[in-house]
Order: C-alpha cells, then sequence, then structure tokens
C-alpha cells in the first residue's frame, strides 16, 4: 500500500502527510500512480545526457503515432500545452513574433471559444496575449455566430472536452468544418478526457488541428506532463516556443526523463486492456456499494457514462430527507481526518463519489470504513 514504504517515508520526512486521492487523477491531490515500469525508465534515463531537440522529435514521433496525427510534442501538462498551442497560432513559429509576446499589435490575435467551454484554464490560451471572441450564451450557439466571429485577426477556434462541461456547444465536426473552409485551425483541449483510450484519436481524426491530453492524468504519466499532438507545422510552431528554445515557453519546460516517462507510460496505456481495467474498477465500485447498503437513503449507485464519469464511479447521493451529516461536512471530515481520504466533489452540489482510479484494494476498505463512520455520525 502506497500509505507505507519508501515513498511515504521520504514524504514523511518533510513533514508531508500521504494521503488516499478517491477523487480520480486531481491534479492537487498528487495526479497518479505512476506504473513501476515509468518509474524504471525515469530512474535508468535520469543521468543520461541527449539532445533535448532529438529527444522532442523522437518522442513526438511515439505521440503522432498513438494519436493519428501528424507530429507530437511532450508539453508541460495539458496547461502547458494550451499555451503553446495558443503561441502557435498566434505567432506561427515566427522568432520575430515569438520575441515579442505577449504583446500580439497587428498579429492574428484572436480566438473564437463558445461561451459554454469558458473554463478556469482558458487563461493558459489568453498568456499569450490572444483574446477572446465568444460565442453563443451559456446555454447554446448558433451556427450563424460563429459564422460571424471570424476577421482577418482569427487565429483558431479553440473547443473543449470535459466532464460536467455543458454540451450544448456547436458539434466539433461542424466547428472544423467552418473553421476550414475560413483556414483557421481548430484546437482542442481534451485534458482529462480519457478513457476510452478511443478518445486519443477521436479529435484529430474529426479534424482538429491540435490537440492537447494531460500525460499526468489517466495516462499515469509524469504529473507535469502532456500530450500535444497535431498539424506538422502547427506542432513545429509549438516547438519553437518551447524550451529548449530561448523563448517566450521557455518555462514551460520538460525534463528528459519525464519525457521517456510519459512516452512509457503512453505506450502501456494504449496497450491494456481496457474492458478488464473498467471490469476492475467497476468491482471495486459494486464492493463500496455493497459495504454501504445500509445507507440507502444516499441510493449508492454506480455510475459510468464516459461523459462525466470516464470510468465506473461511487455515487453518493444526499437528498433534502437525508439527516445525517451534510455533503460538505462528510467531505471536510473525510479530507481532515487520519489518513486524509479525498472524495470527488467536482459533480452536482448534492452528491459525492468514490473515483476508485487511484486506489489499491487496501486504500478502497479504508474509504469505506472512512465513510462509515463519518456517516453514521448523526
Ligand atoms: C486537468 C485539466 C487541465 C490542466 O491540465 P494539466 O495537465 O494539469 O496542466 C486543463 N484543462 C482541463 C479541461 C483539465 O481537465
Amino acid at each position: 500500500m502506497a500509505l507505507t514504504g519508501e515513498g511515504a517515508d521520504i514524504y514523511r520526512s518533510l513533514g508531508v502527510r500521504p494521503i488516499i486521492t478517491a477523487s480520480g487523477s486531481t491534479t492537487a491531490r498528487g495526479g497518479s500512480k505512476l506504473r513501476p515500469e515509468v518509474k524504471a525508465a525515469m530512474n535508468a534515463t535520469a543521468g543520461v545526457m541527449v539532445d533535448m531537440a532529438e529527444l522532442n522529435r523522437r518522442a513526438g514521433e511515439v505521440l503522432a503515432r498513438h494519436t493519428g496525427a501528424e507530429a507530437g510534442f511532450v508539453s508541460s501538462g495539458s496547461a502547458g500545452g494550451l499555451i503553446l498551442q495558443s503561441a502557435a497560432v498566434v505567432a506561427r513559429g515566427d522568432p520575430a513574433l515569438l520575441a515579442r509576446l505577449p504583446d500580439t499589435t497587428g498579429m492574428r490575435n484572436e480566438i473564437i471559444i463558445h461561451k459554454a467551454h469558458r473554463f478556469p484554464y482558458d487563461q493558459c490560451l489568453r498568456a499569450t496575449g490572444a483574446r477572446f471572441v465568444e460565442i453563443g450564451d451559456g446555454r447554446r450557439c448558433r451556427p450563424w455566430e460563429l459564422e460571424a466571429a471570424f476577421s482577418e485577426r482569427t487565429a483558431a477556434v479553440a473547443y473543449l472536452f470535459s466532464p460536467f462541461t455543458t454540451r450544448n456547444a456547436l458539434p466539433l465536426e461542424h466547428v472544423v468544418e467552418v473553421a476550414h473552409r475560413h483556414d483557421v485551425p481548430v484546437i482542442v483541449n481534451a485534458a482529462s478526457y480519457l478513457p476510452p483510450r478511443a478518445n486519443l484519436r477521436r479529435f484529430v481524426a474529426a479534424g482538429a488541428d491540435m490537440v492537447i491530453f494531460s500525460g499526468g492524468k489517466s495516462v499515469r504519466g509524469p504529473q507535469g506532463t502532456g500530450i500535444l499532438v497535431g498539424r506538422r507545422d502547427l506542432i513545429d510552431a509549438a516547438f519553437a516556443a518551447a524550451s529548449p528554445h530561448q523563448t517566450f515557453g521557455r518555462g514551460l519546460k520538460v525534463a528528459k526523463e519525464e519525457i521517456v516517462g510519459l512516452v512509457k507510460a503512453l505506450e502501456i496505456f494504449v496497450a491494456e486492456d481496457e474492458a478488464a481495467e473498467t471490469a476492475r474498477y467497476r468491482r471495486m465500485c459494486e464492493h463500496a456499494r455493497d459495504a454501504l447498503a445500509d445507507f440507502d437513503a444516499l441510493t449508492p449507485t454506480v455510475v459510468h457514462d464516459q461523459r462525466d464519469y470516464m470510468i465506473p464511479h461511487l455515487l453518493l447521493h444526499f437528498p433534502e430527507r437525508w439527516n445525517g451529516p451534510s455533503r460538505d461536512a462528510v467531505f471536510e471530515a473525510l479530507a481532515k481526518g487520519d489518513p486524509p481520504v479525498f472524495l470527488h466533489d467536482i459533480g452536482p452540489p448534492n452528491e459525492l463519489a468514490v473515483d476508485p482510479f487511484n486506489l489499491d484494494d487496501e486504500e478502497l476498505e479504508i474509504v469505506i470504513r472512512r465513510l462509515r463512520e463519518v456517516l453514521s455520525k448523526g
């Protein structure tokens, strides 16, 4: 179990308590547990010197092969990938333009985005100095609104796939068709939209010009990595903006052993039996559901819809008539307990979930025990 052993001891020696992350691949709770093969590859390569441009190119070829894209680049997370997407479409690899960012005066610096796709990380797209041209309202967008948003300053259309985000945007295929008619690239953020593994190819196949996935979430790569793939000229333009170059994106550096770790993680991820993996997560959730069956007022239910709950989760619903501790009190009590347990709380405000992604069987038992203790109070 991850709560004991050498790794846990190192964290404890720093005064840091190991936690149980039942919230999925949440960045603030550690991202994901790396597979032994990934840790071994990172350990083996960390002390070997290589030319970073060559490593970036070869690693990019592996990302491209597994996504059906022309080219790829290991970015510093999805957030770093979004900054590079924006730098690529605004400066197009021109060193003189790159050197001026975030001053985009005179450049193509408008990114069209659905209001329904505004999200906290979209600031990364604006970090280059690009500005948004919003289309639609929170509820819907009509085709003429997209059509009317283009100008001679349009750099790209941004598109988001994310759990718990409104789906009322125009379909990606439609956006691609219109944008390409205007000779404008479509940049997709699918950071946490895996599994299904089929999504690795889905957005490129739909015509997206650049797509970003997080490496440190479901792929179980190093926490700071991202998978940026797309059209060769745009990936080249992204690379021109990134480390090791002494320019705009130098702060988005990815270490050599992280690049190797991501490549290894992706290769294992794509080769993995998704049906068997899903069945294992489902069994864990069903076990937790049965262990909490006497709290039937919370209707413990196993959910898996590949939209909001990308893998099976155990969902607890806190109804009005529930007279035990509130949903927020339960979350707090587990987070402040020993060991700290973090539940999945990004769904509707009256729900909590157990995400099995970062749990082994022993950790799941602790989650169940802590939930039973806290739910029984009151
Ligand atoms: C997680 C996430 C990000 C940030 O990804 P990092 O890999 O942590 O940088 C950006 N956008 C969305 C939609 C995400 O889910």
